[in-house]
């Protein structure tokens, strides 16, 4: 607590004006409403949430896909967020399917294990999720397994974010845990402040601290504040996994177009697993029809409580948007642990 208070008191005294910080992780937010911070902290230092819930940034096109999957009669298992994630025909959870919730990737092959239908993993998350579901596609599992991917990588996003310039950042708060497998080299490529941190309050804290003071001494650079989970290189075997079983592709994110090379796709060997080609469905673009602003939460233009249904029409009783839905999703958490600017 000590240490905490301390970094507390330098950060109040460095900051010596305005400064908007953006993190890419859902953690980070649920870490920082959980424990007040933003309450603390100086009141020129903004944070703001990017596109760091990997639920949030699936796109409605996708559930639709989803959705079609389970109307050709298959099992699909997925996360307990995604299945309440609303697509232009619903979510998965009222949709009348054979839907599973399931803790992960290896739970959907035991599924297939004890069938005969067919088992439809839908497979989302960051590089932090897809070396673990290339170790069980390297596994062989059952024939009637196959995988909708949906998987998506932080960089591609940083750089559209950066070329767009819209949210007027001064800075990153780089995602620890998908820092953990890919290291941090990848995002030297970035001309701006940017700091890997942990999820402690004061790992929080310190990471502010360390952006504003490269800001103050005219650098810009990547640091380190996790260094006891985080290396410059990251999970070798973990990373080398997954380039075994995926490959790059170009993806639509919820509140975003088209990124270049920011998702995955199975490579050609493991085709026979991958669900799209084997029943023939496509996922199609969707223009927005609401008054739902996930997307511009999910662009960190625009805070929870600027959107018109937050706490009233869209509660986590009653989400009208992901952002709503998922536990890492913005408005959720700034819902349940009321969250003001
Ligand atoms: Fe979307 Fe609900 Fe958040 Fe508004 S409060 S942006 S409707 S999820």
């Amino acid at each position: 607590m000590a240490d905490q208070v301390d970094i507390k008191q330098a950060l109040s005294d460095i900051v010596d004006r305005d400064y908007t910080f953006m993190h890419i992780c859902g953690t980070h937010e649920a870490a920082i409403a959980k424990s007040g911070l933003r309450s603390v902290l100086p009141k020129n230092l903004k944070i703001v949430m990017g596109p760091g819930c990997p639920v949030c940034i699936t796109p409605q096109g996708e559930i639709d896909a989803a959705i079609e999957l389970s109307e050709k009669d298959c099992i699909i298992a997925t996360y307990g967020d995604l299945i309440r994630v609303p697509g232009t025909k619903g979510a998965l959870e009222s949709c009348g399917g054979d839907i599973r919730i399931v803790q992960g990737v290896h739970k959907a092959v035991e599924i297939a294990k004890e069938t005969d239908k067919e088992v439809v993993f839908i497979s989302v998350g960051f590089e932090t999720t897809a070396p673990t579901v290339a170790a069980t596609l390297l596994t062989n599992p059952p024939d009637n397994f196959s995988i909708m991917c949906c998987h998506r990588f932080v960089p591609p996003a940083m750089k559209f974010l950066l070329e767009q310039g819209e949210a007027s950042l001064d800075g990153f708060m780089l995602p620890g845990h998908v820092c953990v497998v890919t290291g941090y080299h990848e995002y030297e490529q970035f001309p701006v402040p940017q700091v890997v941190a942990g999820f402690e309050p004061d790992d929080i804290l310190l990471g502010l601290y360390m952006l504003v003071k490269q800001i103050r001494e005219g650098r810009a650079e990547v640091e380190n504040a996790y260094p006891r989970a985080v290396t410059r290189e990251g999970n070798q075997k973990a990373i080398a996994i997954m380039n075994q079983v995926f490959e790059p592709c170009d993806v639509e994110w919820r509140g975003f177009p088209v990124i270049p090379g920011s998702g995955l796709k199975l490579k050609p060997e493991f085709e026979k697993y991958d669900a799209l080609k084997k029943f023939g469905v496509e996922i199609k673009h969707v223009d927005k029809n609401s008054a739902c602003i996930c997307d511009k939460v999910l662009r960190g233009i625009a805070d929870p409580t600027d959107c018109k249904l937050f706490g009233k029409v869209c509660t986590p009783r009653k989400p009208v948007g992901p952002c709503m839905v998922s536990h890492e999703g913005a408005c959720k958490i700034w819902a349940l642990y009321n969250q003001k600017k």
